[in-house]
């Protein structure tokens, strides 16, 4: 199955050839999906109502230019090459979860995801990675998923846990398939890697932790957040949404 990023011109073409009974339909269809501005995930409805094998990111062509769509359109190749991105984009898009994006050249960050108004506002998609796109749609998705939603935790006990429960999975995901780690401090940098290749013997990401591996998963949280202020940890708050996604994915062992 392929993901692909679309302008909104050429999704139209593509969802009326797919429901080419009824071009009328599926342009009124995704008129009442889209917004004049941004970008969102979305879904190509065939004639019955029912979702289509194909499946899109959807964005207004309007407020990007085609070298952006392209960065994105590399980025999300990259995303979705391995199982565990595939399936956060599947399960984004499968649930019909939709935000908005755009493009904001002054913002501190690659880019940044609001769980208030949920939008993801992207700094420069020519020099984003692939890691920020997926921690971004990853913050998304834990803000589906988590009960009541993530911006409960903003500025409050739990924001340290939803930030590094992406840095686990990055790192489950690197210890597999190579790429960068982010949750490992300066002074435990290889006791950490020890511990991920642990979770994952470096060949697939585990269905759930065992008491000791939660017990590590905290105390490297705490030794990653120690010096942040901003950053606090919230003890009872267990890093559902890995297994959730895992739980979905064509890759757990
Ligand atoms: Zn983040």
């Amino acid at each position: 199955m392929n993901v692909e990023i679309l302008t909104r011109s050429a999704i139209i073409e593509k969802c009326a050839i797919l429901n080419s009974f009824n071009q009328t339909f599926a342009i009124n269809r995704l008129k009442e999906l889209t917004k004049e501005n941004g970008i969102r995930l979305n879904l190509c409805f065939s004639i019955d109502g029912k979702l289509t094998e194909i499946e899109y990111l959807l964005f207004d062509n309007t407020t990007l230019t085609p070298a952006q769509i392209a960065a994105l359109q590399k980025l999300l190749n990259q995303i979705t090459s391995n199982c565990i991105g595939m399936a956060l984009i599947n399960s984004l898009i499968n649930n019909g979860h939709q935000f908005d994006f755009s493009i904001n050249n002054s913002i501190n960050s690659q880019a940044f995801y609001n769980a208030t108004d949920n939008t993801i506002t992207l700094r420069d998609p020519s020099q984003l990675t692939s890691n920020s796109l997926m921690e971004e749609l990853y913050h998304a998705y834990q803000n589906f998923t988590y009960p009541g939603g993530t911006a409960q935790y903003a500025g409050k006990s739990g924001n340290a846990n939803i930030e590094y429960e992406f840095k686990v999975l990055n790192d489950m995901i690197s210890s597999i398939y190579g790429g960068t780690t982010l949750g490992n401090t300066a002074t435990n940098m290889d006791n950490y890697k020890k511990w991920i290749g642990s979770l994952t013997n470096y060949t697939s990401v585990p269905n759930s932790f065992n008491q000791t591996q939660y017990s590590f998963y905290f105390i490297y949280m705490n030794e990653f957040y120690q010096n942040d202020p901003n950053h606090i940890i919230n003890y009872n708050l267990y890093p559902t949404t890995i297994f959730s996604l895992i739980s979905h994915s064509e890759c757990s062992n």
